[in-house]
């Protein structure tokens, strides 16, 4: 195989030029090779330089997710060029932080959106063109129109350069652009392909946004990376993934897919029994879920965990224990130690504190922001993750929730997921969120946020009842709220934020 020089394409691209398997598959029948996707990646890539895109710099891309979306992605990486995708759902006013903060020469966004970016992409100096759901829209006209023959070899990129730009979500504070080299890439591709044994017999389920490290990196660079096709969809509907699963053989998700699927008397062992793998990650998946999973399908999730500053971290073993409300193991080439939050300090196995990862996955820091990267990267290299947890003796690292959202009641520490657990495993109870709100005497007081099951005869008093039993005092909520359903955000993640702010002034 010759190499190119470009250290993503080498890797993920070129291996598999002439292989006419399908590599993605669409619900409405479309089909795109592996070769065609390479041999689309280099004249798209052309396109792109041609049309003004230097190696080094962004395009950032808001766009709906679709075969060609997922191209733009690959012909950025063989330009040379830094991949800033962000979410959908952004307005124009959160899409022009982005673009001020990345300034990209080029920005690609929905024809929808196109007004409303105008004067975005002129304030920047960036160019602006269009790509709608299927492929229509001025980018795909300009990249045929600025088309070279023959097709242009990719563009030199060392491991090190940078190969895309992802934002956090921002629950707190403005989002920081987490910068990730090549090397990251191909790193935790080959880390999760060999952990997750992926090769060329895998059909993967592809059900998540391709704007966030789950979709686009995961399941994208480890189904090239092993030759693994993917039926790709939109989005993730109960309906199509269930026509689709007797087809699949692997499916990544959120933990929301498995609650939508689980909540389908259709998704059982039948419809399951050619898959050989469910991951779960991006949010907490509940131990209950685990466990109903596998009475209904024989299957146990995998659940790993992760974040758009590191990549991969830990997983539950393929092969082994996948253990219930845990995340598995540090990763091969992963390190993970639990702090002390305020000393810095290294914790015994079992104690809870701050997780900090060290490894090829973890990004070289935030963009054009050298106080957050200070702020969140020690002197030794390890990254401070801001999750709370703790180490099993035998490797395996239970979340107990984010920093920020460690609750301190009279000077005490509650960790919500100790109560949120509590809670759960309360009859009626189908889900909850714990968080602090402020409390005139203790500073802070435990709220719990709770959506009953559907025959739940569960109200505040009976639940404070029944936790009285099992919790210290300090740990009782002194409130209990019911609600229909939690706010999540696209990747399932409860916002607590948004919690904390809608009753904010509830034990005043
Ligand atoms: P993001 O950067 O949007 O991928 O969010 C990363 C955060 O999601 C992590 O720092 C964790 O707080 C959370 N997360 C990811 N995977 C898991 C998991 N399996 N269990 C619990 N939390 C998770």
């Amino acid at each position: 195989m010759r190499t190119t020089g470009n250290a993503l394409f080498d890797k993920l691209l070129a291996p598999r030029m002439t292989d006419n398997r399908p590599f993605l598959r669409t619900d409405n029948g479309e089909q795109v090779s592996f070769g065609d996707m390479a041999d689309r990646a280099q004249r798209w890539a052309g396109g792109l330089r041609a049309l003004g895109l230097e190696p080094g710099e962004r395009i950032v891309v808001q766009a709906a997710k679709s075969v060609e979306c997922l191209s733009l992605y690959a012909a950025a990486a063989t330009a040379g060029a830094v991949y800033v995708p962000l979410n959908t759902a952004y307005t124009a006013a959160e899409v022009e932080y982005f673009v001020d903060d990345a300034a990209p020469k080029l920005i690609i966004c929905d024809p929808a959106a196109e007004e409303a970016l105008a004067p975005i992409a002129h304030k920047a100096g960036a160019r602006l063109l269009t790509l709608g759901a299927n492929g229509e829209g001025a980018l795909l006209r300009a990249l045929a129109d600025a088309n070279i023959a023959p097709t242009p070899a990719p563009t030199p990129r060392d491991p090190e350069d940078l190969a895309a730009i992802l934002y956090t979500s921002g629950t707190t504070g403005r989002s920081k652009g987490a910068m990730l080299s090549c090397a990251n890439l191909i790193s935790n591709s080959e880390t999760l392909a060999a952990a997750w044994r992926f090769s060329e017999a895998d059909i993967l389920l592809h059900a998540l946004p391709i704007f966030h490290t789950h979709g686009l990196f995961v399941a994208t660079n480890v189904s090239l990376l092993a030759g693994g096709s993917m039926i790709f969809m939109p989005k993730f509907d109960v309906d199509k993934a269930i026509a689709a699963l007797p087809n699949a053989t692997a499916m990544m998700g959120v933990p929301t897919f498995y609650t939508r699927l689980l909540a389908d008397p259709r998704f059982d062992r039948a419809l399951t029994k050619n898959m050989r793998l469910f991951v779960s990650g991006s949010a907490p998946l509940l131990a209950e879920t685990h466990r109903q999973f596998e009475a209904r399908t024989g299957h146990r999730i995998l659940e790993r965990y992760g974040m758009t500053e590191t990549n991969m971290n830990t997983s539950n073993p393929y092969d082994g224990e996948r253990r219930a409300g845990t995340v598995g193991l540090a990763l091969p080439g992963v390190e993970l130690r639990v702090v002390n939050p305020e000393t810095g300090a290294e914790l015994v196995d079992g104690e809870t504190g701050v997780i900090e990862v060290r490894g090829p996955n973890v990004c070289k820091g935030y963009w054009r922001n050298p106080e957050k990267t200070a702020e969140e990267m020690r002197s030794d290299g390890f990254f401070i993750t801001g999750d709370l947890g703790y180490r099993e003796p035998d490797g395996y690292v239970t979340i107990v929730g984010r920093a920020k959202d460690l609750i301190i009641t009279g000077g005490l520490n509650v960790y919500p997921k100790e109560i949120e657990s509590a809670i759960d495993e309360l009859p009626g109870v189908a889900e909850s969120a714990v968080i602090g709100a402020p409390h005139p005497d203790f500073g802070e007081g435990v709220v719990a946020i709770v959506v009953a099951e559907k025959d739940g005869d569960q109200d505040e008093k009976s639940i404070i009842a029944a936790l009285a039993e099992r919790l210290a005092k300090f740990k009782q909520p002194k409130r209990v709220l019911f609600v229909n359903a939690l706010p999540r955000n696209t990747m399932g993640k409860v916002q607590k934020q948004l919690l904390r702010e809608r009753y904010n002034t509830l034990l005043q």
